[in-house]
């Protein structure tokens, strides 16, 4: 075979310099685990875990730079030497004017929400966040999505799948008026879309939009960096733009942002709350003192906040980018030349099983992709989670959210796995697929009130 010289590996930026051991467990011990926990992959304790792509948030690598900086945290209450350090990091990479360290980015949501929504006033965004909505329904707002219809269709092949249909925007401006949308929220590479992007042409579009109705842009950047990596492969005149000036330019057209820096930012906690408003910043920094702590660290240590601030300038490296979410397609592309049914394009920090195309002998009521998700963890110990009936919830008003997606989650950590483990995902994938008929539903026998999918528990039907 010789070589195609246009087409050469992509490789890691970075080696080992230390590893953790993983417990290997059989068949019946996870059949028993996954019992126990009630069909829910929250609950399996991790060491009954292989491989762990419940989640991309707080499961990164640090780089031995990051733990370098953990030694020169400084632990004072007020005044921390390493506040100073997160927020010049900030205005370098991000520049936003002023921020509020959080512990992590509901912190922030929290906040920012209690701050900027008055009751009664919607809040549209590309398609909503668990925790974004939630705190934006208890400081009495109502989210409307307005991401772009493609965004709902795992088949639609649509490159920019995060993006905000304007004119759903302005549909809601004149039913309402713009006095009743308290801001746009307007997140990054669309976790719930499958972490799919919007361009800058659509972002341009929107700040041009929200200039003339006077409203604000509310980024949740916790994949900022992520979504301009697609920005640089994807839209016009950017393939030649560094990531970093891409990142910069997105946060140039928002108001504010929310960050949970457990993703982007390579730490394993921390957040931020950004904006560019003074009034904004004062009472928020009145409320941060109310539920996070001191404005200079925000409920984190010192060393938390020196590990962010590298993390942030690592985050935003071409090589590293190209790394992550290198691995992330070879991963869907594996899935898919096993005929495995995904979301396309693929995503950024993961890789979507459709579940209701992989599962079509069950309806949404008998919790398709909660289903499939245990039974890949029965396989292989590998743990995903789901993302579609049980993670949408209950509306206000008692009933269920049914999103089009319902969908399992392959997210993976930055830096942690290999190219193995994801051949070992994969083939799992492929042989829970091949006896994809004989896999039954569920049925939810313990429902908490917020957040369901964390806690609920279900039994086989
Ligand atoms: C994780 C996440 C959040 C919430 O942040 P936490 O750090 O988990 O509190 C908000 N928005 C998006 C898009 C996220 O992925």
């Amino acid at each position: 075979m010789s070589i195609n010289t246009s087409k050469r590996s992509w490789a890691e930026p970075y080696k080992m310099k230390m590893v953790e051991l993983l417990k290997t467990t059989t068949r019946t011990n996870r059949l028993n685990a996954i019992r126990k926990a009630g069909y829910n992959t929250f609950l399996l304790p991790s060491e009954d875990v292989y491989i762990d792509l419940l989640t991309d948030s707080g499961t990164n690598a640090m780089s031995d730079r990051q733990w370098s900086q953990f030694m020169l945290g400084d632990e004072a209450y007020a005044g921390s030497k390493s506040y100073f350090k997160l927020e010049s990091a900030i205005h370098e990479y991000y520049g936003y004017k002023y921020i509020v360290p959080t512990h992590q980015g509901r912190g922030a949501e929290n906040i920012l929400s209690k701050v900027m929504i008055r009751k009664g006033q919607f809040i549209p965004g590309n398609m909503y966040f668990t925790t974004t909505r939630v705190h934006q329904e208890l400081a009495g707002g109502k989210f409307v999505d307005i991401i772009i219809d493609e965004a709902n269709d795992p088949t639609n092949l649509h490159p920019f799948k995060g993006n905000v249909d304007i004119e759903k925007l302005d549909n809601l401006v004149k039913k309402h008026g713009a006095d009743k949308v308290a801001y746009v929220s307007l997140a990054s590479n669309v976790n719930m879309a499958g972490g799919q992007p919007f361009s800058m042409e659509n972002l341009k579009a929107l700040r041009k939009y929200t200039k003339i109705h006077n409203i604000p842009i509310i980024h949740d950047m916790t994949r900022v960096a992520e979504n301009a990596y697609f920005i640089q492969k994807r839209e016009k005149n950017y393939a030649k733009k560094s990531i970093r000036e891409i990142v910069k330019e997105i946060c140039s057209y928002t108001d504010g942002a929310t960050m949970s820096a457990k993703k982007d930012a390579l730490v394993n906690i921390g957040g931020f709350m950004a904006t560019n408003d003074p009034h904004v910043f004062e009472e928020a920094r009145n409320l941060v003192v109310v539920y996070e702590g001191l404005h200079t660290y925000g409920g984190l240590a010192g060393r938390d906040m020196e590990a962010m601030a590298v993390g942030i300038k690592e985050s935003v490296d071409d090589r590293h980018q190209a790394a992550r979410i290198g691995q992330v397609i070879y991963l869907g592309e594996k899935m898919e030349s096993y005929g495995v049914p995904i979301v396309k394009p693929i995503g950024g920090h993961g890789v979507f099983v459709d579940a209701k195309a992989f599962l079509p002998h069950l309806t949404q009521d008998q919790f398709p992709a909660q289903a499939l998700a245990a039974e890949i963890y029965v396989d292989s110990g590998v743990r995903t989670m789901e993302r579609g009936v049980v993670s949408a919830g209950r509306k206000p008003n008692g009933e269920n959210y049914y999103p089009d997606l319902e969908l399992v989650r392959f997210t993976l950590p930055r830096r942690v796995y290999t190219q193995a483990h994801m051949d070992v995902v994969a083939e799992s994938v492929a042989e829970v697929f091949q006896k994809r008929e004989r896999i039954k539903g569920l049925k939810m026998v313990y429902e908490p009130k917020y957040l369901r999918f964390f806690q609920a528990r279900f039994e086989k039907l």
